[in-house]
């Protein structure tokens, strides 16, 4: 058996990067993958502004709470001052420059407007609520990095320096299909024996949360030659071929063969739980992989091994999930032979850190965990918890 690292070993160094890149509007390159660095050609702020509502002045003209200055300008936001006059004040807007000669900003609140005067209520420092040229990015530097993945606030900084379209790599075409002749589409009714197919909609959304796009081949035949067809199919039209079921040892299916006859294929046998069946390949020089059947092993193994997987194939950089410490609020006293992943809830104890909780029904079959779950626990092979210890956590919410 393959421990977990092990098996990110393999998959990490062998995941082929999509390099073919498009230009997009801004608007539409959320939850891309940078291509290339962006550099800012200016300075955000642009120029010194106001961070309040209030006065600009000389600092040094107040030197006691109660100084009364004349206004002798007014700045709002999007228009320019002139060289503030010694002695005086100028009413000024959040955002607006800040006028030469002014070093410091009174908010409004310290202040007592008196008609064309202004009565200065505290001693303010030199660039007291003054946001200074530059503060946030200064020209010349680069912004973001390629190999960056996009969110929102990315967005964000990309149109504070103007920028209007991104290069980004395009989306990965990932094909999946299912097997197994006892699945059935949800909308039709179950006959003896069968269950509906849950993994295709699992799958689905896991690989839509990834921004790529689904090359759907549907429910294949369970012969030879329709599992070879759609595996060709699957390699001419997609970056990756992604399954589920059929590749537990011993399992009389088509899966295994057919992808032996196309390409090669390693049957891996990993230390975890769920999940432990998991298939690596190639079909036509396209990357293969085969996930569990099982429910829960499927949803499992795509968050630990298909999405860094994935995520390698687009350039991004930290492509692992990366666990956090929280406080056991369990016990688990039987130490595993496999890395247990373990659905968990956290709750707050008294002072707010988290605890975690676990899903009373932990089978590899019952997606319900999955609901009811906020991620994952994990327990190394041959260890044990008590309530009270640490434990790795997965949170969903960094993973989906
Ligand atoms: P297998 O690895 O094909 O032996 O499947 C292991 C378990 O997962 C069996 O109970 C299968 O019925 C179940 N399974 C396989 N594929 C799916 C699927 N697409 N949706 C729901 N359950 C599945
Ligand atoms: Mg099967």
């Amino acid at each position: 058996m393959l421990t977990v690292d092990e098996v990110y070993e393999r998959l990490l160094a062998v995941a082929p990067r999509v390099l073919e890149s498009e230009i997009l509007p801004l608007a539409q390159c959320d939850n891309r993958v940078l291509a290339e660095d962006v550099i800012a050609d200016l300075d955000v702020p642009p120029h010194d502004n106001s961070a309040m509502d209030g006065y600009a002045v000389r600092s040094a003209d107040i030197t006691a709470c109660g100084t009364r200055l004349r206004v002798s300008q007014r700045i709002p936001a999007g228009s320019m001052g002139t060289e503030l006059e010694p002695g005086t004040a100028a009413r000024i807007f959040t955002g607006a420059p800040v006028p030469p000669g002014a070093d410091a900003v009174v908010m409004q609140e310290d202040t007592a407007a008196d008609g064309d005067y202004v009565v200065i209520n505290i001693v303010p420092p030199p660039g007291e609520s003054v946001r200074k040229r530059g503060e946030d990015i200064s020209a010349g530097k680069p912004i973001l990095r390629a190999g960056h993945h996009l969110r929102p606030q990315e967005l964000g900084l990309a149109a504070s320096i103007g920028v209007a379209e991104l290069t980004v790599f395009r989306r990965l075409r990932v094909a999946t299909f299912s097997t197994g002749d006892e699945l059935v589409l949800p909308g039709k009714p179950l006959g003896p024996g069968q269950i509906y197919n849950s993994n295709r909609y699992t799958m689905f959304g896991l690989l839509a949360r990834m921004g790529c796009e689904v090359v759907d081949l549907g429910v294949v035949e369970d012969t030879l030659e329709a599992t070879k067809a759609a595996l060709t199919e699957a390699a001419a039209k997609a970056d990756l071929i992604l399954t589920s079921g059929g590749v537990s040892v011993g399992e009389e299916d088509h899966l295994k063969p057919a992808v032996e006859s196309l390409g090669s294929l390693d049957l891996w046998r990993i230390a975890m739980k769920p999940g432990k069946p998991l298939a690596y390949g190639s079909v036509n020089g396209t990357p293969f992989i085969g996930l569990p059947g099982n429910p829960v092993s499927v949803f499992a193994t795509f968050l630990l091994f298909a999405r860094p997987f994935l995520r390698t194939m687009m350039g991004i950089e930290r492509a692992l999930p990366e666990a956090i410490r929280v406080e056991a609020g369990f016990d688990w006293p039987k130490p595993g032979k496999r890395q247990e992943y373990l659905r968990a809830r956290l709750r707050r104890g008294g002072d707010g850190h988290a605890i975690a909780t676990l899903y009373p029904h932990q089978g590899s079959g019952v997606l319900t965990s999955t609901v009811w779950a906020d991620g994952l626990v994990i327990v190394p092979i041959g260890e044990t918890v008590a309530i009270g210890d640490r434990v790795q956590y997965l949170p969903f919410g960094d993973l989906l």
